[in-house]
């Protein structure tokens, strides 16, 4: 779904009601305000470049909260040293566009000097999570991850954060670190959006060539291949992992990182099926890396 679809008059769009905050004085003076009227805070935290699945979890924000916060920053200590913070997308008008069509209420939009104002030394770390799959492939990427959500929980202090399944493993870390920091924030996962061909939307996206978007389908495809076969009675976890290289590899430009089936709390190998697993794959597409995933569950014995 493109966002034109969703908002028809986004050129025209008005924000007025919309409060952009800069500083962190200013989220919290913003919040204090709603809790003392004793208002539930929903927060989305994002690194803009927004798409409806962005927008999904606003709107789920603002259908269960009185106040919706949302964050856009693009996190320096998240992306290696030769990936591509530098060039991802910064749309601030069209972002702050999207936010007020969504019913954003406050939009925290730090600098880098704010999150990280010169010699930051602390990090969260979230041990072994943070070095499997995604974090095997991008050293130091969760250890960003972890800390720039802790600060934002920490300088929101929303009773509820909205996160997509479509990072899955992103998920289940922050999921963990709340619970074992004792953190006050629930953390609430929300379904992917794909666009009408199954491919999961993502920021990165746009660097796709026509071409490449269409390899880059191949990922949904062996999910969705993996998902048949359980539905059709396989069990062997590695046939069915076998499944999603073949249709991954035979797909021309796509370099597979992982096509794995995991336990979907500790996201460890499985070798024998469960009741609901999760199939995970990886791959570069072109210049571009993608990520998918997919809720496997057997059906239940009648
Ligand atoms: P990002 O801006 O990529 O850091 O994503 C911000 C939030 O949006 C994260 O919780 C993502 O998991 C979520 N998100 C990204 N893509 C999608 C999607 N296609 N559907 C649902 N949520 C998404």
């Amino acid at each position: 779904m493109s966002l034109g679809t969703l908002f028809p008059s986004l050129s025209l769009a008005l924000y007025v009601s919309l409060c952009v905050a800069e500083s962190v004085d200013e989220v919290r003076a913003a919040v204090r305000r709603a809790r003392q009227a004793g208002k539930i805070v929903g927060f989305v935290p994002t690194m803009g470049a927004l798409h409806v699945g962005h927008v999904s979890l606003m709107q789920r924000a603002r259908a269960e909260c009185d106040l919706v916060v949302t964050s856009i920053f693009v996190n320096p200590t998240q992306f290696g040293p030769s990936e591509d913070f530098t060039r991802y997308p910064r749309p601030r008008e069209t972002d702050l566009q999207i936010c007020g069509e969504s019913g954003v209420d406050v939009v925290f939009y730090p600098t880098v000097e704010t999150m990280y104002p010169a010699g930051h030394r602390t990090y969260v770390e979230v041990g072994g999570l943070s070095e499997i799959l995604e974090g095997a492939i991008r050293p130091g990427h969760f250890r960003g991850v972890a800390t720039v959500v802790t600060k934002l929980f920490n300088i929101v202090q929303a009773d509820r954060a909205y996160f997509g399944q479509k990072d899955y493993q992103q998920q289940t870390l922050i999921r963990v670190m709340t619970r074992e920091l004792d953190l006050p924030t629930e953390v609430i996962t929300c379904e992917t959006i794909r666009d009408p061909d199954g491919l999961a939307l993502s920021s990165r996206n746009a660097y796709l060539s026509p071409a490449e978007r269409q390899s880059g389908l191949s990922l949904s495809r062996a999910l969705r291949t993996a998902d048949a076969l359980v539905a059709g009675g396989e069990r062997d976890v590695k046939r069915l992992e076998a499944a999603m290289r073949r249709e991954l590899e035979s797909t021309p430009g796509v370099k597979i990182d992982y096509a794995v089936i995991v336990h979907h709390e500790s996201l460890a190998e499985l070798t024998a099926a469960e009741p609901t697993m999760v199939a995970l794959v990886a791959a570069t597409v072109g210049s571009t890396r993608l990520i998918d995933n997919w809720i496997l569950r057997l059906p239940r014995k009648s």
